[in-house]
């Protein structure tokens, strides 16, 4: 198939979008970004890559950090970790905070915000130096050393980020979190602001697409742990639009208010699309769209 036409074709009908969402700017640093841009990088099980417009620009790839911070945890404490998180979809948008949710302290999935924070929390118990480590664990995933963290979005989140501590504050209070609520926030903080680009961002997830095994062949997870983890990127993946999300796009993967999308179609290819500009439920507006022509044109969903 000619992938690189197919891309090429849903750049072009896209960038001059009239409609291109608005920039998140509840994290003060993310709202510099300028929402004009738009990239697309594909990465086929076969070894061939494929991109388009701006794939090599780093951003902040926010909440589908969730996802490999999952898969780290999961690999230490394996279904445990189910005692502490549910997965269920929340059909609420991430930040949501209700009692109810927490009614027994146990978040709804790992992809909500209260999910992360107690992922986060396992991770402190199992991570010698927490920060280091998981960010060596994704330059490892994608065998990229040049994968980093961004400082100023730790920053600019932490200083703002009182939805954040108060959903940190309840798990404590439920007893479903054993350390310091400022170190699980630090550590949350800086997973959030990891910085990628488009072609980091695929080979990274490449592993869900792969049955666990990296661009190399490495093998990083058993197949079916992947199985799980893409079952609740599908049905939790995009905040309270996953329904949306699988109607229009129907892959399993997992969105970032930095404008990021990552998905898989497991046995064939991974994409990343990037675009700043989020729609109401916080996804990226035009990074949806990218994917759902992707799918219609190549005809290749999970469904
Ligand atoms: N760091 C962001 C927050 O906790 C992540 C949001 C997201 O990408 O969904 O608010």
């Amino acid at each position: 198939m000619e992938y690189q036409h197919i891309l090429e074709e849903i750049h072009t009908t896209l960038q001059n979008s009239p409609q291109k969402g608005t920039v998140a700017s509840y994290i003060p640093e993310l709202g510099k970004v300028n929402a004009d841009h738009l990239g697309i990088y594909l990465f086929t099980l076969d070894g061939k890559e494929y991109g388009t417009g701006h794939f090599d620009i780093p951003f902040s790839v926010q909440s589908i950090s969730k996802v490999l911070s999952l898969a780290k945890a999961l690999d230490f404490v394996g279904t445990d970790l189910w005692k502490r998180v549910d997965v269920e979809p929340s059909g609420n948008p991430f930040n949501f905070l209700t009692l109810l949710e927490l009614e027994k302290g146990i978040p709804r999935n790992p992809f909500i915000n209260a999910g992360a924070l107690v992922i986060s929390d396992i991770l402190l118990s199992h991570l010698k130096n927490p920060k280091e480590d998981f960010l060596n664990y994704v330059r490892e995933l994608a065998e990229d050393s040049s994968i980093s963290y961004n400082e100023d979005v730790a920053a600019s989140e932490k200083a703002t980020g009182y939805r954040n501590t108060a959903a940190a504050n309840l798990l404590k209070s439920f007893g479903n979190m054993e350390h310091n609520v400022e170190d699980v926030l630090d550590f949350y903080f800086y997973q959030c602001s990891l910085s990628m680009n488009c072609r980091q961002l695929a080979r990274t997830f490449y592993v869900f697409a792969n049955s666990g095994k990296n661009v190399s062949g490495k093998t990083f997870l058993p197949p079916g742990l992947v199985k799980r983890i893409n079952a609740i990127m599908l049905t939790c993946g995009f905040y309270d639009e996953a329904g949306e999300f699988a109607f229009e796009v129907g892959l399993p993967g997992k969105s970032g208010v930095g404008g990021g999308i990552v998905a898989v179609l497991p046995g064939n290819y991974c994409i990343s699309t990037w675009a700043p500009g989020l729609n109401e439920k916080g996804n990226s507006l035009l990074g949806m769209q990218a994917l759902e022509m992707f799918t219609t044109k190549t005809k290749l969903s999970i469904f």
